[in-house]
């Protein structure tokens, strides 16, 4: 039979682009993109892959399927309170809704009564100033290397800074904290050993080519056994010996010390044993956005602040008014996560495992995000096969479990409660789908 070639009757790019639903799509996707779902459609009806009168109704599906941002939002079954993966710190609703607010025109660098230019961030580092009193000034910039660099950069370039070699660490995806230091010109000078290091190591370092003194909390691994570091204490003498600034990057970002992290150091402890600047991420412990936290005295947080790189690394007004609000407003998810209670994880665990019919089994959580290794956060978890991780991983909404020892394991500590429902759902599904 020789019909007309089928291909005659793929609609036209005009005809589709008038479509209703594809005028309607301008509102959120750009022209670029709804002709790129168009012409798709197209080019699989002349791969005979739809049928040329499908084609109509595939552009439609796929325009509404097509969202402005591919990042899908994923439900942390897996136990890790400040998962890297999964952009560590989920942010608490005040900073939700400060990022909001921050997105459209703000005041970020105008005073509203006088009408005149004022100084970008002055919100921001009030609040952190009244979250640790200790520190008499404070800096915030783009992430915790940032603020590692600025300060490198400002106060040891062409110098050297003495740091130990047990505290030279890689803080993951192949980024070395001695490689990003040098990058700025300073030069390292290593003293002790991997396990071992003394105050007299740092001293018999010291030189007039030394430009600052530098301690780092080596946050994702821990060295056990026959160990030993040197308190900062003992580095301020040695640094007022020699008139010499004393960094010390914590890491984590935690405020105050926390007795279910008995390792991990705080700002405030820093600054009390007499460092000059401390540095954090914003997005660990703090539980907030990303950022580089720089607290100390004014002095050097004022030199940092005026080094022509730290324009380069400037945090941006979302991050700003984020970071205030996670400070202001007190509780984050990630403290809540941290300091969950047992017996009410395991009432939801329990209530889970009922509904779904699995074993719920006693599961540790973790701190992560490279922080307080090895310690463990006793909990719960609902036991699936296996197989049903990436179910669960790619159904709606996502949940990503923990895959250990040939089981999914389904742990509630990093869930809001309210989404107890939505992830009983989603195992239910997922459960479904392995028959
Ligand atoms: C995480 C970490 C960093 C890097 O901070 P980012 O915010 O990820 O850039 C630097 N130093 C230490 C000790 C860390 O734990």
């Amino acid at each position: 039979m020789t019909g007309a070639d089928p291909r005659s009757r793929i609609p036209r790019t005009d005809q589709l682009l008038a479509l209703p639903a594809v005028q309607a799509a301008r509102a959120r996707l750009s022209d670029q993109v709804i002709r790129t779902v168009v012409t798709r459609a197209q080019d699989r009806a002349r791969r005979s892959e739809i049928a040329p009168e499908d084609v109509q109704d595939t552009v439609i599906t796929d325009l509404a399927e097509r969202r402005a941002t591919s990042l899908t939002s994923v439900l942390n079954a897996t136990g890790v309170v400040i998962h890297t993966n999964l952009g560590r710190a989920p942010l608490s609703p005040a900073a939700r809704e400060a990022l909001l607010d921050a997105s459209g025109y703000v005041d970020v660098e105008l005073d509203l009564t006088t009408g005149q230019r004022s100084k970008r961030g002055v919100a921001t580092r009030e609040a952190l100033l009244a979250a640790c009193p200790t520190a008499e000034d404070a800096l915030v910039v783009n992430n915790g290397a940032a603020a590692l660099v600025l300060a490198t950069t400002a106060l040891a370039a062409d110098r050297e800074i003495i740091v130990s070699r047990g505290e030279l660490v890689e803080i993951g995806a192949g980024f070395r904290l001695p490689d990003l230091m040098e990058s700025t010109g300073a030069r390292l000078r290593e003293v002790g050993t991997t396990n071992r290091t003394h105050l007299a190591d740092y001293a018999d370092a010291v030189s007039p080519q030394t430009a600052a003194l530098l301690k780092v909390h080596p946050s994702n691994f821990r060295v056990s056994g026959f160990t030993s570091d040197v308190p900062l204490r003992e580095l301020r003498a040695l640094a007022d010996e020699h008139d010499l600034p004393l960094i010390m990057d914590v890491g984590s970002g935690l405020l105050m010390p926390d007795p279910i992290l008995p390792d991990e150091p705080s700002l405030s402890e820093a600054l009390e044993a007499g460092a000059d600047v401390v540095i954090a991420s914003g997005d660990k412990l703090l539980g907030g956005t990303q950022a580089g936290i720089l607290l100390g005295r004014t002095d050097t947080i004022q030199k940092l602040a005026k080094h022509p790189l730290a324009r380069a690394v400037r945090a941006d007004k979302l991050t700003l008014a984020a970071l205030e609000a996670t400070l202001v407003s007190g509780d984050t998810p990630v403290q809540q996560a941290l300091h969950a209670d047992p017996e009410r994880l395991r009432a939801r665990a329990e209530e889970l495992g009922d509904d779904l019919g699995m074993p719920v089994v006693s599961h540790d959580g973790r701190v992560g995000g490279g922080g307080a290794p090895g310690v463990p956060l006793p909990g719960w978890a609902v036991r699936l096969p296996e197989r049903a991780a990436s179910f669960l991983r790619l159904g709606q909404p996502a949940v990503l479990p923990r895959v250990h020892d040939g089981a999914c394991l389904i742990d509630l500590r990093c869930i809001p409660e309210d989404d107890d429902a939505r992830v009983a759902a989603a195992a239910h599904a997922a459960l479904g789908a392995l028959d």
